[in-house]
């Protein structure tokens, strides 16, 4: 039952001594970023060594601990894959975007990144232990000059305050668990005294670039918080190392439920099986699988992208063969702005008005009868449906079904479809009766 990961140390750290090892500070300051440096772990290819040695490349800085995680022997290792450079990374390709998801359009202030109704992104910092190729955020991710201000910080905190529909707040960055200890503390303190915030999360990936960050020290702190909930970012099954599963034991123990949220990449978790072992992994260190995100159309990440029909496969090699525990969301974060969009395979074959007929994992095809009465929900008597919070501007779908709004029409529609004001003359005619409504008679009859 108990899990039984792998730890791993380079040969050149072999005589480190634990207690610098495993000290997060010591770990930091030891991080490789030089061709020279790199060469002594692995023996870098012609492509790996042109893109260290660029210009304006996005920052490299890989902690001793992860570098040690990657098979030197493998020049496809899929953890070297994430974190060395290529010469793929300096190739552009079309619908690239620095800033794909348009979050600086929706930054009220800066740092804050207000798209959904209740819930908002606050970026803390835009430091890491390790930088991601792919990352999302490299427009501003990695420059210690970018990072937020204290005046940034106080302005954010005002905006929440003014602003009682957030009731969610997800601190990322940046990685905040890279924050000087004192400074995390403030910003969760700051945010407790906020009282229509509900919920805390965390978006961070230093349990598994930097365990030892996650110290007892830390996870009494945090337990001060609650709710307080955290989102890892594993990819790969060679991630889960002993020292994760402690990080993440550690987490839990602290009361702090723990999510994965991964990146779909080819030539590194574009695989079924990769990714079946991967969730697997997680729920064994009792971490969630959250969701799996098609990559995004950032520079420097376009060797990395995959069909979408890749995510949809991966889930039909998830749902019904394993728990439903260890099965992710598939995401596509719509460019421009959109947010994210969940996909999966189609389980809905066909319909009748009492009949459904579905199909499960193993292509089984059955029928679900539906029940021919049915005493439709009250919205005039229900108490809930009566004292619905508004959300201003935001009913989309759910609007047309309950009423709020008859349609959703693209940007120009009523123009185009007024076409000469031929429909305002029809109206003004006294003979003009909509067909079928009304009088009951049609023009034709008359
Ligand atoms: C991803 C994201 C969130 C959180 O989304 P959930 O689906 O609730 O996890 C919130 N705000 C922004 C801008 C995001 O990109």
């Amino acid at each position: 039952m108990t899990a039984k990961f792998q730890s791993r140390r380079a040969p050149i750290y072999a005589d480190i001594p634990d207690e610098k090892w495993n000290n997060w500070r010591w770990q930091l300051s030891h991080r490789l970023n030089t061709v020279e440096d790199i060469e002594k772990i692995l023996k870098l290819t012609d492509s790996e060594r042109k893109a260290l040695s660029a210009q304006n490349l996005f920052r490299v800085d890989i902690t001793p601990y992860y570098i040690s995680l990657i098979d030197p022997d493998d020049p496809d290792d899929p953890i070297r894959k994430q974190v060395i450079p290529t010469s793929g990374e300096m190739v552009p390709f079309t619908s690239m975007m620095e800033d794909s998801l348009a979050e600086d359009k929706h930054s009220p202030v800066p740092g804050l990144v207000h798209r959904y109704p209740d819930r908002v992104l606050m970026l803390v910092t835009t430091q890491c232990a390790t930088y991601c190729r792919y990352c999302t955020r490299s427009r501003i991710v990695g420059d210690p000059a970018a990072t937020f201000s204290r005046d940034e910080f106080e302005m954010q905190i005002e905006y929440l305050k003014n602003t009682p529909q957030v009731r969610d707040v997800l601190l990322s960055g940046g990685d905040p668990l890279v924050l000087a200890p004192k400074i995390l503390e403030e910003i969760l303190r700051r945010l407790s005294e906020i009282p229509h915030i509900e919920i805390v999360r965390l978006g961070s990936r230093v349990p598994v670039f930097m365990p030892m960050r996650i110290t007892t020290e830390l996870t009494e702190m945090l337990e001060k918080y609650h709710p307080l909930w955290v989102n890892i970012h594993v990819n790969h099954p060679n991630e889960i190392s002993a020292e994760l599963a402690e990080a993440t034991d550690k987490l839990s123990k602290a009361g702090i439920p723990l999510g994965n949220q991964s990146v779909l990449m080819a030539g590194v978790n574009d695989c079924v099986h990769i990714q079946r072992d991967l969730v697997q992994k997680l729920v064994r260190i009792r971490v969630r699988p959250y969701y799996l995100y098609q990559c995004d159309l950032v520079e420097g990440a376009g060797h990395f992208r995959t069909p979408v029909a890749k995510g949809i496969e991966i889930i039909e090699g998830l749902r019904g063969h394993t728990s439903g525990y260890a099965v992710p969301q598939f995401i596509v974060d719509a460019p421009g702005g959109g947010g994210k969009i969940p996909l999966q395979p189609n389980y809905l074959l066909s319909y009748s008005d009492h009949k459904i007929v579905v199909r499960n994992y193993e292509g089984y095809v059955t029928v679900y009868e539906e029940p021919t009465e049915y005493a439709p929900h009250d919205s005039k008597t229900c108490a809930y449906c009566q004292s619905k919070r508004p959300e201003p501007g935001q009913s989309g779908i759910t609007g047309l079904l309950d009423g709020d709004k008859m349609n959703i029409k693209p940007e120009g529609f009523d123009l185009l479809h007024e076409r000469g004001g031929l429909q305002h003359r029809l109206k003004d005619d006294a003979k003009w009766q909509p067909l079928g409504i009304g009088s009951g008679e049609s023009k034709d009859n008359s």
